[in-house]
């Protein structure tokens, strides 16, 4: 059997002091990547920041430049779909308590994970992040990805998602790590299995589970890699920037040291330098018999000519007709009807 390779992005604003522009962090680098994967007609998965749509249609009537915006995004993501790519939902919950100004977002992460929220609010959150996107594609959402990769404990968020059937995950990647306080999440005990079942936790495999996981691929990277891809992201000149002109929010320093000083594991992604490892992480995947699903993940915004280049050079080398979307991974399941 052919292994799947998904492509799935994460289609977002940034969440730093800039937030950046929807030009140059969605719509520009997205219509790059598209135009890539015409050429070999491979498909990807875009899991859309919802929250964004959510208040740009809350605030398009009194304000043209975000009407504008609501117009030029809501076009992308119904062309994508059109395309053969599939939109998925991707929950960044503190659009709730953020704003616009007239000018600018006026961003509030005090609650950005989920579980800041009552469990009727994230409710109500996972029903309309959800219909903003149906209303756009159709009846055709029903996997997620965490925002900042934070979805444990699951307990809380479990009835929202079972209620609104969000079934298939694609968070989790093994020995992820993240221990600042806003961003808390730790993959260290996920099973170290392709795929699996679970119902109250994630990271815990329950054969008859709602849920099913399908994990962000990784690879294990040196602290040399991250020495790397620091100076290249200082020195490396135009093709090393990254197309998006937002600035990110920032990250726990202990992280930062434990990436620069030990062996982590990185999720494998066309973002930027992390680009330079796909064709390796992939080799290093064929190896486990197992495995049949290379998922990768990226962020348009995140994205430079490097890595396009590096994307293009990985897809060109492996069949294209393996580069599939969840939307084709779920019709293969029920195909099979095993897991
Ligand atoms: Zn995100």
């Amino acid at each position: 059997m052919n292994n799947n390779i998904l492509i799935t992005l994460d289609y977002e604003l940034f969440f730093g002091s800039k937030v950046g522009t929807l030009q140059n962090c969605i719509l520009n680098p997205t219509n790059r990547l598209v135009k890539i994967l015409d050429t070999y007609n491979a498909k990807a998965t875009f899991f859309v920041d919802s929250g964004y749509l959510v208040k740009l249609e809350e605030f398009k009537s009194k304000f043209p430049l975000l009407e504008h915006e609501y117009q030029s995004i809501t076009t992308q993501i119904r062309e994508l779909d059109k395309n053969g790519h599939s939109i998925q939902l991707h929950i960044h919950p503190h659009w709730e308590d953020s704003t616009f100004d007239g000018k600018n977002w006026v961003m509030n992460t005090k609650r950005y994970r989920l579980h800041e929220f009552s469990e009727s609010e994230i409710d109500s959150i996972v029903f309309r992040y959800k219909k903003v996107l149906t209303d756009i594609v159709g009846d055709k959402i029903f996997a997620h990805r965490a925002g900042g990769w934070c979805m444990q404990p699951f307990d809380k968020l479990k009835n929202a998602f079972k209620k609104h059937n969000v079934w298939l995950d694609s968070t989790v990647f093994e020995n992820g790590m993240n221990q600042s306080q806003t961003h808390y999440f730790d993959f260290r005990n996920s099973p170290k299995k392709p795929k699996w079942h679970f119902e109250n936790d994630p990271l815990v495999e329950e054969k008859n589970g709602f849920f099913r996981e399908f994990p962000i691929s990784a690879y294990k990277l040196s602290p040399l890699f991250f020495w790397k891809m620091i100076f290249f992201k200082k020195l490396g000149g135009d093709e090393h920037k990254s197309f998006g002109d937002g600035t990110a929010a920032r990250g726990s320093t202990k992280d930062k040291l434990r990436m620069l000083t030990r062996f982590t594991n990185s999720v494998v992604s066309i973002d930027g330098y992390k680009s330079s490892f796909l064709q390796k992480a992939y080799n290093s995947f064929q190896k486990n018999k197992d495995n049949h699903n290379f998922i990768i993940i990226g962020h348009p915004k995140a994205m430079s000519e490097y890595s396009l280049k590096k994307l293009e050079k990985f897809i060109k080398k492996n069949n294209s007709s393996n580069f599939i979307t969840v939307g084709e991974l779920k019709d293969e399941l029920y195909n099979n009807q095993k897991l």
